[in-house]
């Protein structure tokens, strides 16, 4: 299963506009509270650690109902963001339910921390709706969670796809191509505009292929395959330092993590791992 997906509380909805339910929720003897270090979530190695909530339901996210028990993680404990390395290795312990947990309450967090002013009039906000909303004490203007929309995608010729790769990965690592999607853009449309702006490659039969919501901080990445009527390739240089074309066979020994393989494939936590393995499937339709 893609990281951060899988999430199996139910979110109840229809509480979140009663703030006496949430509070007699966040009250419940059987409640309980993310345990939280900066950002990161508290474990006991392989799962997240919760504790009763400690302070009243109006600085508290309501996360949702688990089997009947209420969840909540805290709104103000929102710290210092741990290094993405770090991220990744805790996140990567954790079972797909529980990184799809964590991802979440982590985007909600950050949204919180960075929305304590009105956009609109620039009066303090206050949270509402359980923690899934902030309205302004100026206006009156409420204000929502925000998801980034990014499109990330594989462009296929012949059998091969390319990859690239960015300064700051891993030596070795390579991946597929992303962006975030533009106001105005179609998911197909912003495909098509990142392979020609980053790879100047002209790309047709855009399919979506999954998508996976990214928590650093609120991005939903979009997977896609296209098709591309050349390999011929210019690099962006400013985003992108380098990237090949693979095939299957070398796709297929990245992902089993070989030491001969001609990459090393991206974490299996991010779709780009999903997207690779889907090609190799030939989940794509199209040779
Ligand atoms: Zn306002």
């Amino acid at each position: 299963m893609t990281g951060f997906t899988g999430g199996r509380v139910d979110r109840a909805d229809h509480l979140r506009l009663d703030p006496v339910a949430i509070a007699a929720l966040a009250a419940h003897p059987d409640a309980r509270m993310m345990r939280l270090s900066g950002l990161l979530p508290g474990t006991d190695g392989t799962a997240i650690s919760w504790i009763k909530p400690d302070r009243p339901a109006d600085g508290l996210i309501f996360l949702g109902l688990d089997q009947g028990r209420p969840l909540f993680v805290p709104i103000a404990d929102d710290g210092p963001p741990a290094p993405l390395p770090d991220a990744m290795a805790l996140a990567a312990r954790l079972s797909g339910e529980e990184t799809a947990l964590w991802g979440g309450a982590r985007s909600l967090i950050v949204w919180h921390a960075r929305h304590g002013f009105c956009p609109n009039c620039g009066q303090p906000t206050h949270p509402f709706r359980g923690g899934w909303g902030r309205r302004c004490g100026g206006c009156n203007a409420e204000h929502y969670p925000r998801v980034d929309p990014v499109v990330i995608m594989l462009a296929e010729h012949g059998g091969a796809v390319l990859i690239a790769r960015q300064p700051r990965f891993p030596a070795g690592r390579y991946s597929a191509l992303a962006g975030f999607v533009e106001p105005g853009e179609s998911i197909e449309e912003a495909v098509a505009r990142e392979l020609r702006e980053e790879a100047a490659l002209p790309v047709t039969h855009i399919r979506y292929v999954a998508s996976q919501p990214w928590p650093f901080p609120h991005s939903l990445m979009i997977a896609c395959i296209a098709q591309a009527s050349t390999r011929d390739v210019t690099l962006d240089g400013a985003e992108l330092e380098d990237s090949m074309w693979v095939d299957r066979a070398g796709v297929a020994a990245a992902l089993a993590g070989r030491s001969d393989a001609p990459f090393i494939a991206p974490p299996r936590i991010a779709i780009a791992h999903t997207l690779l393995r889907h090609w190799l499937a030939g989940g794509d339709g199209l040779a």
